[in-house]
């Protein structure tokens, strides 16, 4: 269906009926709930905002989100904000997301390193980009459920590493694509050194209370930066990240 085609919220028997459908408790009809969810959010929070990588946006609609999440109902985890999880932490907003992944540019032979896994999700949405994915994820409850979920999921390219990550994974490196999902008060030395030559790696640098993303590329051994939009994350707790 194209854009125009869109039919407004209420009018839509199906999404009408979705609202008493809760992800804890799945009917026949939640994939299908699920998927018409995934379409008006790919459109609406994604293609509305500028986000015009084909590959990303065809990830974004087919992750099952609401996986990954315990929402009140299916089409809930499909809104336009974060979403809290275990230990305090959030699943980052559907558009901050696309944002990041449309700025490293992944392709479909690359290497991922992803800092802070939390429910998987990003790390399901980049499994299905690159060729392989190590996230790495230092709440021991979280990196297990992740594993758990992106296991039943089929992810079988995505590895779970429970460990402070500010450090990266020194063993793997160097990575061509490098992701951080926290906010560092300033870009961790470990990652750049761990970047491939060429590669490139997005982090929200800032306060605690608000960052803004930098890109930086690896050129000629030089990391060059640039200043992306502003965001707001958890902090990225660690040795080369905050004390606590
Ligand atoms: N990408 C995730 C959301 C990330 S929230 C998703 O799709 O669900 C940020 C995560 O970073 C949290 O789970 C937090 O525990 C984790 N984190 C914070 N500091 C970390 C560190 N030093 N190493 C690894 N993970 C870290």
């Amino acid at each position: 269906m194209s854009p125009g085609t869109l039919v407004p919220w209420k009018s839509s028997p199906l999404l009408r009926r979705a609202l008493t459908v809760t992800a804890k408790w799945p009917n026949p009809e939640t994939p299908a709930i699920a998927a018409e969810a995934r379409r008006r959010m790919v459109q609406e929070q994604l293609r509305a905002r500028g986000i015009r990588d084909e590959r990303v946006l065809a990830a974004m609609a087919k992750v099952p989100r609401e996986e990954f999440a315990d929402t009140e109902s299916v089409t809930s985890a499909y809104g336009d904000y974060p979403l809290p999880i275990a230990a305090g932490q959030t699943v980052s907003q559907p558009y901050i997301v696309a944002s990041m992944l449309e700025v490293l540019a992944i392709s479909p032979w690359d290497r991922v390193l992803e800092i802070g896994t939390g429910t998987g999700y990003e790390a399901a949405i980049v499994g299905e980009l690159a060729a392989e994915v190590w996230t790495v994820e230092r709440v021991p409850e979280l990196a297990r459920t992740a594993q758990e979920i992106l296991a039943r999921l089929g992810y079988r390219n995505v590895r779970v590493i429970e460990r402070d990550g500010s450090l990266g994974l020194p063993e793997n490196a160097p990575f061509p694509k490098i992701l951080v999902a926290a906010a560092a008060p300033a870009v961790p030395q470990s990652l750049i050194d761990q970047l491939a030559e060429g590669g490139s790696l997005v982090i929200p640098v800032g306060s605690r209370v608000e960052q803004q993303l930098h890109l930086i590329r690896k050129l000629n051994g030089e990391a060059v930066t640039s200043h992306r939009e502003l965001c707001r994350f958890v902090p990225l707790v660690g040795q080369e990240g905050w004390v606590s």
